[in-house]
């Protein structure tokens, strides 16, 4: 396997550590929306970054990308700069992240073109409408019905867990539109203004005390067929390209050992009774750990990349990245934590903080993407069924 980068990808890199260096100071503060309205800093920069192709480079002009031909090792140093800075790479989110490559995937032309560009440029968000109660890891169990009338859909149901969507524009949702049919068939994907009457959010109180989350509740809410993505009652893989790319959020090897390097100046500068964090062998073993852990996903990143550039399928390398990658920034986080002692409990605000509570906040934010887009249970199933090819458990409709 060769590591190094040939001449014109370091060509690239340098370009864009010089635009990092010489324009950081336009960057927001926080890496972006993940969900909700961008701020008018975040609007500005995410324009620059279209413009220099810093952002949505491959997507095509005319969806509002920047259009450049699609470059895998360009893609791979973009994440490297921008994580390595710790800058601002643009805005995030569900409808960056997971609803433009599923639409440039599987939407229609008027689909791409009405909603792709305002979407890259942080005009509009999204939030994502699958989970319902009682359909979660049985996802395709999902009661939200649609119903035909003229050129129009009424949806009535109620999603849950719904992140942002007291501030989205608009959901992409799962809705089952053909009664009677097996459970992972008769499902339409459906993007829906969260404006339409008939729409109502409710926020939902976590432990944190944060509301991110909601429950939406959906009755009669008409929406035109023309915003079904795909064909209708064929949305199951269509959902399926959505949670890949939703998997795929999680594990960038560069914020690992960003992450990592900040944990071991924490543990450098913390002390016990005198004695440094890094200096105490429990603490120490649980890094060194870490640390090879860290360093083995980022070689199994230039792996899955190898394969990628191939053009040969990772098979089951490329399931495990979303469990490792989320387990271990949130060990990453216990670790911080148990390495401040006392001071790893206080939360919001206390003088005594470090690193203003991201430590807390990441432990907290890490156990949620473990759940989030299929729990770890949900992934190790996959890895051992689809990857593995072990036998499958029984499935409800087999009747076991
Ligand atoms: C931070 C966060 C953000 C989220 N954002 C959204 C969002 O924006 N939109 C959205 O639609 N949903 C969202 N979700 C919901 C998320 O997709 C579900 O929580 C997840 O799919 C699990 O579903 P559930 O909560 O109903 O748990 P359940 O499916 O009821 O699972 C309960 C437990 O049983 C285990 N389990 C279930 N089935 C199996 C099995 N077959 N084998 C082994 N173990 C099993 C699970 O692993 C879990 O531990 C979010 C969740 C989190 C934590």
């Amino acid at each position: 396997m060769d590591l190094t980068y040939d001449a014109d990808s370091e060509r690239f890199r340098g370009e864009l550590r010089d635009f990092i260096l010489r324009h950081r100071d336009l960057a927001p503060k926080s890496q972006g929306v993940m969900g909700g309205r961008a701020t008018r800093e975040m609007l500005d920069w995410q324009k620059l970054l279209l413009e220099r192709g810093y952002a949505a480079r491959s997507i095509p002009r005319k969806y509002g990308g920047h259009g450049a031909t699609p470059n895998l090792i360009e893609a791979i140093i973009l994440g490297e700069e921008f994580a390595r800075s710790g800058v601002s790479s643009g805005v995030s989110g569900p409808g960056v992240d997971m609803l433009v490559p599923t639409l440039l995937e599987h939407g229609s032309e008027e689909q791409k073109l009405r909603f792709v560009g305002p979407t890259l440029r942080g005009e509009l968000s999204w939030c994502q409408g699958y989970s319902e109660p009682g359909s979660g890891s049985d996802l395709a169990s999902l009661q939200t019905s649609g119903t035909s009338d003229g050129s129009d859909l009424i949806v009535n149901g109620q999603k849950v867990w719904t992140s942002s969507a007291h501030l989205a524009d608009m959901m992409f949702a799962l809705v089952r539109t053909e009664a009677n049919t097996k459970r992972h068939v008769g499902i339409s994907y459906v993007l829906i203004p969260m404006d339409s009457a008939g729409v109502e959010v409710h926020p939902l109180r976590t432990m944190t005390g944060a509301s991110e989350f909601n429950q939406v509740y959906l009755s009669d809410v008409r929406v035109p067929q023309t915003n079904i993505v795909g064909q209708r009652g064929e949305g199951w893989q269509i959902a399926h390209t959505t949670l890949k790319h939703e998997r795929q959020v999680a594990g960038n090897p560069t914020e690992l050992e960003a992450t990592l390097r900040s944990l071991i100046t924490l543990m450098e500068n913390e002390t016990r009774n005198g004695v440094r964090a890094i200096d105490q062998s429990a603490l120490r073993e649980r890094l060194l750990d870490l640390q090879a852990r860290v360093l083995s996903l980022k070689c199994h990143a230039m792996r899955l990349l190898t394969c990628d550039l191939r053009g040969e399928s990772p098979g089951v390398a490329g399931l495990v990245v979303k469990l490792q990658a989320c387990e271990l920034m949130h060990q990453m986080a216990a670790l911080a934590l148990d390495a401040m002692g006392d001071l790893g409990i206080l939360y919001h605000g206390s003088k005594y903080e470090r690193a203003e509570g991201t430590w807390q906040s990441e432990y907290m934010t890490w156990i949620g993407f473990i759940i989030a887009g299929g729990t770890a249970q949900i992934q190790k199933n996959i890895i051992a069924e689809r990857g593995l090819r072990l036998p499958r458990e029984p499935r409800p409709e087999a009747g076991g």
